[in-house]
Formats: C-alpha cells, sequence, structure tokens
C-alpha cells in the first residue's frame, strides 16, 4: 500500500511518500479499515519533530484521525462488520487498568494513539480496535468524518464535560485558526453562548464573525484583555479557551469573570507561561487541562453533531501523496479550520 511515512525526527523533509506493508490482523479485537481520508493535527508534527519524547520505531506512519470503510474483522469485533462506513476514535489503553475499565482509556498510563505510538492513518490501510470504530454523523462526507474526531472529542470534553458551558454564558477563544478553536465556536453558537475570539488577522476575524462569533479581537493591534473588559462591563467572560499560552496566558486569566474557567489542550506559544496565582486564587477560577476524551463522550458528541448539523470546517484538501506539503501549510498556520488529505482508492 501507499502510505506517508516519517523516517527520523525532524522538519518535513523527514516525510516519505512510498510503499509501506499493508496491515494485517494480529488479534481478534481488531479489524482493518480501507482509509479514504486522514485530517493533519499539531499532534502528527509533534510527533515528527520527537517532541512529545516518545519513540517508535521508523519508518513510522503518523496520523491521528480517519474515516473510511471496513475491509477485515477479527473474530471478537463486536458489531463492527465489513464494509461499514467509520470514523476513528484515536485512542486506546492497556484495558484492564482502573480507566480503561471504565472507558476512560484516553487517561491510562500506557495509552496509545493512532499515529503516535500506534501506526496511523497517512496511509491506504490501517488497523485499530474494533471498538475505536464508530458510524460517521450524518450526512457527513468522508474528508469531513476525518476531520472532526481528535479536535471534537477534546474541545466536547473541555468545554462540555469540564467547563459546562451554558447557554447565556461567555467564551473567549485565543486565537482563531486552528481546528480546536474553530469547531469550539461552532459548538459554543450551538450551545447558545457569546463567543469572543481573538486572532491577528482581520480576515480571520472576518471569517469568524461569518461563523457566528459575536466580536472579533485583532490581538496584535490592542490588548486583549482590556478589549474583554470593556465588552463585558468589566466583569470578564465565564470561560477562556486558550490553548497558545506563552505571553498570552496571564491576559486569558486576566479576561476571566470570578468563578470563570480557563480550558487548554497544549500551548503552541509556550508551555512554561507566567502564571498569576494571585488572580486564581482571588477570582475562584479553575483551570481544566485535558486532551481527547472517553468513548462515550465521543457517541454523545456525534449525536450532537449529527442532530445539530454541525460539520467541521475544511480549510484544503490535499492529496495523500502531499502530506508533507500539507503538514509545512499547518506549521504555517495558514489554515482556517482542518487540512484534510484525499486518499485515492
Ligand atoms: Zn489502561
Amino acid at each position: 500500500m501507499k502510505a506517508v511515512r516519517m523516517h527520523g525526527y525532524g522538519g518535513v523533509e523527514q516525510l516519505f511518500f512510498e510503499d509501506a506493508e499493508q496491515p494485517t490482523l494480529s488479534e481478534p479485537s481488531e479489524v482493518i479499515v480501507k482509509l479514504k481520508a486522514a485530517s493533519i493535527n499539531h499532534i502528527d508534527i509533534w510527533n515528527r519533530m520527537g517532541a512529545t519524547g516518545i519513540n517508535v520505531p521508523m519508518p513510522h506512519t503518523l496520523g491521528a484521525d480517519g474515516a473510511g470503510v471496513v475491509v477485515e474483522v477479527g473474530a471478537r469485533s463486536g458489531s463492527v462488520k465489513v464494509g461499514d462506513a467509520v470514523c476513528l476514535y484515536p485512542p486506546t489503553g492497556c484495558g484492564h487498568c482502573e480507566f480503561c475499565i471504565t472507558d476512560q482509556d484516553f487517561m491510562c498510563v500506557y495509552l496509545r494513539v493512532l499515529g503516535e505510538r500506534m501506526e496511523g492513518t497517512y496511509a491506504e490501510y490501517v488497523k485499530l480496535p474494533a471498538q475505536n470504530c464508530f458510524p460517521i454523523p450524518q450526512g457527513y462526507s468522508f474528508e469531513e468524518a476525518a476531520a472532526f474526531p481528535l479536535v471534537f472529542i477534546t474541545l466536547w470534553r473541555m468545554l462540555i464535560t469540564n467547563a459546562q458551558l451554558r447557554p447565556g454564558e461567555s467564551l473567549l477563544i485565543i486565537g482563531i485558526d486552528g481546528g480546536v478553536a474553530s469547531a469550539s465556536l461552532q459548538l459554543a453558537k450551538k450551545v447558545g453562548a457569546r463567543v469572543l475570539v481573538t486572532s491577528g488577522s482581520d480576515e480571520k476575524l472576518e471569517r469568524a464573525k461569518k461563523l457566528g462569533a459575536d466580536h472579533g479581537i485583532n490581538h496584535s493591534k490592542t490588548d486583549f484583555a482590556k478589549v474583554v473588559s470593556d465588552l463585558t462591563d468589566g466583569g470578564g467572560v465565564d470561560v477562556v479557551l486558550d490553548c497558545v499560552g506563552g505571553e498570552v496566558w496571564r491576559k486569558s486569566l486576566r479576561s476571566l469573570a470570578r468563578g470563570g474557567r480557563l480550558v487548554t489542550c497544549g500551548a503552541t506559544a509556550g508551555g512554561q507561561p507566567t502564571d498569576d496565582i494571585a488572580a486564581i486564587v482571588s477570582k475562584q477560577l479553575k483551570i481544566y487541562g485535558s486532551t481527547l476524551g472517553s468513548r462515550e463522550e465521543f457517541r454523545q458528541l456525534i449525536a450532537f453533531v449529527s442532530a445539530s448539523k454541525i460539520k467541521p470546517i475544511i480549510d484544503s484538501v490535499f492529496p495523500l501523496r502531499d502530506g508533507a506539503v500539507a503538514q509545512r501549510y499547518v506549521e504555517e498556520a495558514k489554515q482556517f479550520g482542518k487540512v484534510v488529505l484525499r486518499i485515492p482508492d
């Protein structure tokens, strides 16, 4: 089969579109999926750079997100059948620790994620546990079905399970460009929240407004915390989504109302920000870190996006062979929404 594989840690020059061995079943609980689409996530880039500290045998196939058709099933694949059109739930655990037996594999110390410790989706075929295959949300194309799992499950857990964002509350999204940010905007508007977004690009702010953002703040021209204060009559917002960190972190804390919640799933501008403990203490703030979510949350999410007709925003689609080009495009933050790889038949 064809795959985009990395041959070492480093830049995109480590990625090669080449022939790779097709996966075969080794456990009765596994299935093989013929992929139709995959999508690019920042985690793929961190894995490629070796920034996650995980060592995998080379060459290695990246890609946590994918969608396709089941072509082979093991003897214990449950309700998953050959011919099913599926999207993929990325993480899997050891199967018997306190987290795995309560459907919280994503907290297992032996966590394995597609494209990370497992061979990923930048390929024509992928092998994974049957229980990680879910029906594609209603009305989704394969490209849309490959664009939503990692991003949407992460923000579903952050905003709905953890921060418990409610109708009428306000949400500030820092840096409206990545897949997580644009998906959060869509989800928060469906919940009925007032949404403020920041970006260094007026063009991206305009696009966010077309998607329903109530206010756009250009953070390269103004102090966004000051603008947030003005827009909320000095009260601050109920929830901030900050996956940027670095210099921005203190301003995010400053933007929160008393009893506010900050949620984060990463730090693209630096993971060691200066904190403001006084603000956390005096304003009774809550900070939730999260990545991924449970299968039950994934089921809730699929039901929610099917009923509310939310679809992931797709910025662009590249053919599989251009996996390296697509990763560079994401690294340069050129996108608004998700970047997808189309996998030919
Ligand atoms: Zn476990």
